[in-house]
């Protein structure tokens, strides 16, 4: 089996080590003998939807958005078409805000995204910074925690056909008052969760690498990995008061 990975625009939107993403989902495939292609997608490289099973996009500054922004505009067909043929899509941040209709910052003209989600983020006059525990009920059977850290003034909030990816214990997520958490859309996830954060999630990881499998081979059993660094790094973040 093999999984073609997309990475969006790496050298605009990957902040505080997101790109450690890539390196755990990677790693989780190769130990089980997945085989696992990665793809950096830079500004005025053509997508193609059929190509690729997972897609990732991390965080990164206002400045940064405008450019992907701009650049999502003409890929926005290809990645339409990807999400309704059932790719995965991770996206942290700054990059979780395009993904939506758009992120308004404080200053300048709304940044338009590509309507994958159905959400809308608008700079708020605080910056949310600090740990993140939440509660998701993706993970049926398995640890409910998933845990990041967030760096945001972005306020998300989800419209209807969008669903969170989980509650807020510990932390701000998407706008500091609903106490949800990123989003999710069929295999469309969002989140504010920086970290890295599949390093330290190994349950959401794999859950990730099951629904990108299925698209070409159908439902897949994972063989279970020796995880106990990966669950020393997660049991450690969630006992964090703050
Ligand atoms: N510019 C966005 C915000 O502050 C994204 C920040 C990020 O990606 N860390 O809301």
């Amino acid at each position: 089996m093999k999984i073609n990975i997309a990475y969006l625009y790496p050298l605009l939107l990957n902040i505080y080590g997101d790109r450690g993403n890539i390196i755990a989902f990677t790693h989780r495939c190769l130990w089980r003998g997945i085989q696992v292609e990665a793809h950096e997608i830079n500004l005025g490289d053509k997508i193609d939807p059929e190509k690729y099973d997972f897609y990732f996009i991390g965080g990164g500054q206002d400045q940064q958005q405008i450019a992907v922004s701009e650049e999502f505009q003409k890929q926005k067909q290809f990645l339409v078409e990807a999400a309704e043929t059932k790719a995965v899509f991770l996206s942290i941040c700054g990059g979780y805000q395009l993904l939506g209709h758009y992120y308004k910052p404080h200053q300048g003209d709304e940044l338009k995204g590509i309507s994958i989600l159905d959400a809308y983020t608008v700079a708020g006059h605080n910056r949310f910074i600090g740990n993140v525990t939440v509660e998701t009920n993706l993970l049926a059977g398995n640890v409910n925690t998933l845990t990041g850290f967030e760096n945001h003034s972005g306020l998300t909030y989800l419209e209807q056909g969008t669903e969170a990816i989980g509650r807020i214990i510990v932390g701000n997520g998407n706008n500091g008052k609903d106490k949800t958490e990123g989003a999710r859309k069929n295999n469309v996830f969002g989140a504010y969760l920086h970290g890295s954060f599949l390093p330290k999630n190994p349950h959401f990881t794999d859950y990730l690498i099951k629904l990108s499998l299925e698209r070409n081979y159908g439902q897949q059993e994972l063989p279970c990995l020796d995880d106990k660094f990966e669950w020393a790094a997660h049991n450690k973040a969630v006992k964090r008061k703050y």
